[in-house]
């Protein structure tokens, strides 16, 4: 099971990632979160996507390619692997086949999910998450059981500084610009399936498991 998952910030990559890892029993590979833990960490790695970041830009393609060939190399991503967040442009795309290839792989499908730029801008500003365990909430839809504080740790919830309505807009016109090509680069290969990203988180896992499993 190789999937890609495809759609612009806030389309819930994330949250349909998690869901599906643990259906198919693969890991999540998020570069997102891979860049944030190394931030977190301090490392060389952390410092130099930093300011790609929080400005919203894309971090380079070489540092996110040599990242992510290292991660697929691990043994948890042996049987497969649900990608989070990249490819994220065409070059990024162009690399990733012969670098399947070359690891005697290929991909199963590419999800892509598709969400309204208003509900997109609602969802980002409104997301709070935990700095410590990485849980996710939204201060209207989806808000902790109390106000500010992780449900699972109890740490006080943080904004990501990338949802900030200005960099979400940035955010946004980077997806419009270089990701969205992507979309075409996939369908020409007859591998993007196309879902509502505004579905239920339940009924949108069940409906792209049964989609792919039919298809695989
Ligand atoms: P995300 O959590 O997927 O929204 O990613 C947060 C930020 O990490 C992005 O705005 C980029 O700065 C960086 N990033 C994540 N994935 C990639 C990628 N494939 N290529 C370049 N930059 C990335």
């Amino acid at each position: 099971m190789e999937l890609v998952l495809l759609g612009p910030p806030g389309s819930g990559k994330g949250t349909q990632a998690k869901v599906l890892a643990e259906r198919f029993r693969v890991p999540h590979i998020s570069t997102g979160d891979i860049f944030r833990k190394n931030l977190r960490e301090g490392t060389e790695l952390g410092e130099m996507a930093r300011r790609y970041m929080d400005e919203g830009q894309l971090v380079p393609d070489d540092v996110t390619e040599a990242m992510v060939t290292d991660r697929l190399a691990q043994q948890d991503a042996i049987a497969g692997f649900i990608l989070d967040g990249f490819p994220r442009n065409l070059a990024q795309g162009e690399h990733f086949q012969p670098m399947l290839r070359e690891a005697g792989r290929r991909l199963t499908a590419v999800i892509h999910l598709v969400v309204g730029r208003s509900v997109l801008i609602t969802r980002l500003t409104g997301r709070r998450v935990c700095p410590k365990c990485g849980a996710s909430y939204h201060v209207e839809f989806n808000p902790p059981q109390v106000a500010g504080h992780c449900d699972v740790c109890s740490t006080e919830l943080v904004q990501r500084p990338d949802d900030s309505l200005e960099t979400v807009t940035k955010r946004l016109e980077v997806y419009d610009n270089e990701t969205a090509p992507l979309v075409a680069f996939y369908e020409a290969q007859g591998l993007l399936m196309e879902f509502d990203g505004e579905l239920p988180v339940d009924a949108l896992a069940d409906a792209i498991v049964s989609r792919v499993s039919a298809h695989g």
